[in-house]
Protein backbone atom coordinates (compact mmCIF):
# COMPACT_ATOMS: atom_id res chain seq x y z
CA UNK A 1 0.00 0.00 0.00
CA UNK A 2 0.82 3.60 -0.19
CA UNK A 3 0.83 6.16 2.15
CA UNK A 4 -2.78 7.31 1.58
CA UNK A 5 -4.10 11.19 1.61
CA UNK A 6 -0.89 12.70 3.47
CA UNK A 7 -1.00 15.89 5.66
CA UNK A 8 -0.58 18.79 3.54
CA UNK A 9 3.14 19.70 4.19
CA UNK A 10 4.19 15.86 3.54
CA UNK A 11 2.10 15.92 0.48
CA UNK A 12 4.30 18.61 -1.16
CA UNK A 13 7.57 17.27 -0.20
CA UNK A 14 6.17 14.11 -1.81
CA UNK A 15 5.43 15.57 -5.28
CA UNK A 16 8.76 17.85 -5.28
CA UNK A 17 10.88 14.77 -4.14
CA UNK A 18 10.65 13.97 -8.25
CA UNK A 19 11.30 17.24 -9.14
CA UNK A 20 14.26 18.50 -6.95
CA UNK A 21 17.65 16.85 -8.44
CA UNK A 22 21.05 16.26 -6.45
CA UNK A 23 22.62 19.72 -6.66
CA UNK A 24 19.85 21.56 -7.75
CA UNK A 25 18.95 25.03 -6.17
CA UNK A 26 15.89 25.67 -4.32
CA UNK A 27 14.05 28.46 -1.99
CA UNK A 28 12.17 27.72 0.90
CA UNK A 29 10.27 31.18 1.15
CA UNK A 30 8.99 30.72 4.62
CA UNK A 31 11.75 28.62 6.22
CA UNK A 32 9.54 28.96 10.17
CA UNK A 33 10.94 25.93 12.15
CA UNK A 34 13.08 24.71 9.13
CA UNK A 35 11.23 21.63 8.15
CA UNK A 36 11.02 22.35 4.50
CA UNK A 37 14.74 24.08 4.45
CA UNK A 38 15.55 20.50 5.58
CA UNK A 39 13.93 18.50 3.26
CA UNK A 40 15.21 20.57 0.38
CA UNK A 41 18.67 20.11 1.51
CA UNK A 42 18.74 16.42 1.66
CA UNK A 43 17.25 16.64 -1.89
CA UNK A 44 19.89 18.64 -2.93
CA UNK A 45 22.89 17.45 -0.94
CA UNK A 46 26.24 19.14 -0.69
CA UNK A 47 26.44 19.71 -4.50
CA UNK A 48 23.24 21.81 -4.29
CA UNK A 49 22.31 25.37 -2.73
CA UNK A 50 19.43 25.83 -0.44
CA UNK A 51 18.02 29.82 -0.26
CA UNK A 52 15.65 29.83 2.97
CA UNK A 53 13.78 33.41 4.06
CA UNK A 54 12.33 34.35 6.86
CA UNK A 55 11.59 37.38 8.53
CA UNK A 56 11.98 36.55 12.33
CA UNK A 57 15.15 35.41 14.09
CA UNK A 58 13.09 32.77 15.82
CA UNK A 59 12.88 31.08 12.81
CA UNK A 60 16.61 30.82 11.95
CA UNK A 61 17.51 29.52 15.41
CA UNK A 62 14.84 26.93 15.12
CA UNK A 63 16.14 26.01 11.25
CA UNK A 64 19.98 25.90 12.22
CA UNK A 65 18.12 23.88 15.66
CA UNK A 66 16.59 21.31 13.48
CA UNK A 67 19.85 20.61 11.33
CA UNK A 68 21.79 20.58 14.09
CA UNK A 69 19.58 17.82 15.42
CA UNK A 70 19.94 15.78 12.17
CA UNK A 71 23.68 16.46 12.61
CA UNK A 72 24.32 18.49 9.20
CA UNK A 73 26.52 21.60 10.08
CA UNK A 74 25.04 24.30 8.34
CA UNK A 75 28.18 26.20 8.42
CA UNK A 76 29.93 24.30 6.11
CA UNK A 77 27.18 23.58 4.16
CA UNK A 78 25.71 25.41 0.63
CA UNK A 79 22.55 26.35 2.76
CA UNK A 80 21.92 29.79 3.32
CA UNK A 81 19.56 31.04 6.08
CA UNK A 82 18.33 34.62 5.08
CA UNK A 83 16.66 37.11 7.76
CA UNK A 84 14.83 39.34 4.78
CA UNK A 85 11.46 38.81 3.43
CA UNK A 86 10.43 36.54 0.37
CA UNK A 87 9.68 39.90 -1.71
CA UNK A 88 13.19 39.98 -1.59
CA UNK A 89 14.09 36.64 -3.04
CA UNK A 90 15.36 38.85 -6.31
CA UNK A 91 18.37 40.57 -4.24
CA UNK A 92 19.78 37.27 -3.10
CA UNK A 93 19.11 34.70 -5.98
CA UNK A 94 20.47 35.64 -9.05
CA UNK A 95 20.73 31.66 -10.35
CA UNK A 96 17.99 29.59 -12.22
CA UNK A 97 16.03 27.29 -9.71
CA UNK A 98 14.81 23.76 -9.36
CA UNK A 99 12.26 24.44 -7.02
CA UNK A 100 10.45 26.22 -4.63
CA UNK A 101 8.29 25.84 -1.33
CA UNK A 102 6.33 28.20 0.65
CA UNK A 103 3.86 27.52 3.78
CA UNK A 104 2.25 30.59 4.42
CA UNK A 105 0.12 31.65 7.81
CA UNK A 106 2.12 32.22 11.20
CA UNK A 107 5.07 30.05 12.50
CA UNK A 108 3.34 27.58 14.84
CA UNK A 109 4.87 27.81 17.85
CA UNK A 110 5.90 31.76 17.43
CA UNK A 111 4.84 34.89 17.24
CA UNK A 112 0.94 34.63 15.23
CA UNK A 113 0.61 38.17 14.28
CA UNK A 114 3.95 38.09 12.34
CA UNK A 115 1.70 36.21 8.95
CA UNK A 116 2.01 36.48 5.61
CA UNK A 117 0.30 39.41 3.37
CA UNK A 118 -0.98 39.66 -0.19
CA UNK A 119 1.43 42.04 -1.72
CA UNK A 120 4.26 40.21 -0.31
CA UNK A 121 3.47 37.07 -1.42
CA UNK A 122 2.48 37.71 -4.52
CA UNK A 123 5.48 39.52 -5.29
CA UNK A 124 7.56 36.49 -3.96
CA UNK A 125 5.36 34.02 -5.75
CA UNK A 126 6.05 36.82 -9.06
CA UNK A 127 9.81 36.28 -8.65
CA UNK A 128 9.50 32.87 -7.78
CA UNK A 129 8.31 32.16 -10.93
CA UNK A 130 10.80 34.15 -12.83
CA UNK A 131 13.64 32.24 -11.54
CA UNK A 132 11.95 28.88 -12.18
CA UNK A 133 13.59 26.74 -14.60
CA UNK A 134 11.81 24.65 -17.21
CA UNK A 135 10.31 21.80 -15.60
CA UNK A 136 10.91 22.90 -12.11
CA UNK A 137 8.27 23.28 -9.47
CA UNK A 138 6.92 25.39 -6.37
CA UNK A 139 4.54 24.61 -3.77
CA UNK A 140 2.27 26.98 -1.59
CA UNK A 141 0.54 25.13 1.45
CA UNK A 142 -2.05 28.33 2.22
CA UNK A 143 -2.91 28.11 5.78
CA UNK A 144 -6.07 31.09 6.13
CA UNK A 145 -7.86 30.82 9.34
CA UNK A 146 -5.79 33.89 11.00
CA UNK A 147 -6.97 37.60 10.12
CA UNK A 148 -6.43 39.06 6.86
CA UNK A 149 -5.43 35.12 6.11
CA UNK A 150 -8.78 34.75 3.61
CA UNK A 151 -8.20 38.17 1.59
CA UNK A 152 -4.33 36.76 1.26
CA UNK A 153 -5.75 33.76 -0.17
CA UNK A 154 -8.36 34.54 -2.57
CA UNK A 155 -5.91 37.19 -4.24
CA UNK A 156 -3.19 34.36 -4.77
CA UNK A 157 -5.55 32.12 -6.06
CA UNK A 158 -6.74 35.11 -8.29
CA UNK A 159 -3.22 35.63 -9.58
CA UNK A 160 -2.23 31.64 -9.72
CA UNK A 161 -5.41 30.79 -11.73
CA UNK A 162 -4.55 33.69 -14.38
CA UNK A 163 -1.01 32.44 -15.22
CA UNK A 164 -0.62 31.96 -19.22
CA UNK A 165 -1.64 28.13 -19.60
CA UNK A 166 0.80 27.76 -22.31
CA UNK A 167 3.67 29.01 -19.45
CA UNK A 168 2.07 27.63 -16.32
CA UNK A 169 0.23 24.28 -14.93
CA UNK A 170 -1.07 25.23 -11.87
CA UNK A 171 -2.93 22.87 -9.52
CA UNK A 172 -5.28 23.31 -6.32
CA UNK A 173 -5.63 20.37 -3.75
CA UNK A 174 -8.14 21.13 -0.46
CA UNK A 175 -9.40 18.70 1.89
CA UNK A 176 -12.95 19.52 1.32
CA UNK A 177 -14.97 17.88 3.86
CA UNK A 178 -12.37 19.55 6.75
CA UNK A 179 -13.83 22.22 9.49
CA UNK A 180 -11.51 25.04 10.67
CA UNK A 181 -10.17 26.13 7.09
CA UNK A 182 -7.71 23.14 6.20
CA UNK A 183 -5.02 24.42 3.75
CA UNK A 184 -5.05 24.65 0.46
CA UNK A 185 -2.63 23.43 -1.89
CA UNK A 186 -0.99 24.62 -4.42
CA UNK A 187 1.60 23.34 -7.46
CA UNK A 188 2.71 25.12 -10.08
CA UNK A 189 5.12 23.85 -12.66
CA UNK A 190 6.83 25.82 -15.37
CA UNK A 191 6.60 24.11 -18.79
N1 LIG B 1 7.72 25.85 6.41
C1 LIG B 1 7.84 26.19 7.81
C2 LIG B 1 8.24 24.96 8.60
O1 LIG B 1 8.52 23.91 8.01
O2 LIG B 1 8.28 25.05 9.82
C3 LIG B 1 6.61 26.85 8.37
C4 LIG B 1 6.35 28.25 7.85
S1 LIG B 1 5.20 29.19 8.80
C5 LIG B 1 3.64 28.49 8.34
C6 LIG B 1 5.22 30.76 7.97
C7 LIG B 1 6.47 31.57 8.16
O3 LIG B 1 6.48 32.67 7.25
C8 LIG B 1 6.64 32.19 9.55
O4 LIG B 1 7.80 31.72 10.15
C9 LIG B 1 6.73 33.71 9.28
O5 LIG B 1 7.66 34.38 10.09
C10 LIG B 1 7.20 33.70 7.84
N2 LIG B 1 6.96 34.97 7.12
C11 LIG B 1 5.97 35.87 7.26
N3 LIG B 1 6.11 36.87 6.38
C12 LIG B 1 7.23 36.61 5.66
C13 LIG B 1 7.91 37.27 4.60
N4 LIG B 1 7.46 38.42 4.08
N5 LIG B 1 9.03 36.70 4.11
C14 LIG B 1 9.50 35.53 4.61
N6 LIG B 1 8.91 34.86 5.62
C15 LIG B 1 7.78 35.39 6.13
Amino acid sequence: RNQGILKATNFVQELLKNKIPTGGTVIDGTMGNGNDTLFLYKQVGDSGKVYAFDLQVMALENTRRIFRENNVFIDNKPIQLILDGHENIGNYVKEAIDGAMFNLGYLPSGDKNIVTRPETTLQAIKSTLELLKKGGMMSLVLYYGHPGGIEEKNSILDYVGQLESKKYLVMECSYINHENNPPIILLIEKK
